[in-house]
């Protein structure tokens, strides 16, 4: 398989086989909704947060593009094992670059996000791709 067959494969069955989502707001966790009104894209993020203020788990609810609902699923678990607040909000920034065609990023922090690099050809897509991210991120950045 080549790096573009496997990246769009990455896409598909995280589009097809979400990761972390429900259909109901789970109980003990705080929502908070992202909106892609040039796409149609919306969606809602379930934020589990432990005793020491961190985000430890991330569900989702939401329509949208198959750019969208896949790079929430990635969220989803690109996030577990993050151990404070400023790696989680730094991981954000990285991939922020990586979605804007930057070559600095550390490609080291990712795994399935990788499959994203390609999307600043298609700068339509940005915005699909980094609104479960930037949710995230702007409420991090509010707290
Ligand atoms: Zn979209």
């Amino acid at each position: 398989m080549n790096k573009e067959d496997l990246v769009r494969q990455i896409i598909i069955d995280h589009y097809n086989t979400p990761h972390n989502r429900v259909t109901e707001a789970p109980t003990g966790y705080q929502t908070i909704k992202g909106v892609n009104p040039s796409c149609g894209d919306e969606l809602e993020l379930y934020l589990k947060i432990d005793g020491k203020n961190n985000i430890v788990d991330v569900k989702w609810k939401g329509e949208g593009c198959s750019i969208c609902c896949s790079s929430t699923s990635v969220l989803t678990e690109e996030i577990k094992g993050i151990q404070s607040q400023q790696e989680l909000q730094n991981k954000i920034i990285e991939f922020q670059k990586l979605l804007q065609g930057s070559t600095e990023y550390n490609e080291d922090l990712f795994e399935d996000a990788i499959a994203y690099e390609g999307i600043s050809k298609f700068p339509a897509r940005y915005k699909c791709a980094f609104l479960s991210w930037d949710t995230l991120l702007k409420y991090i950045e509010e707290r």
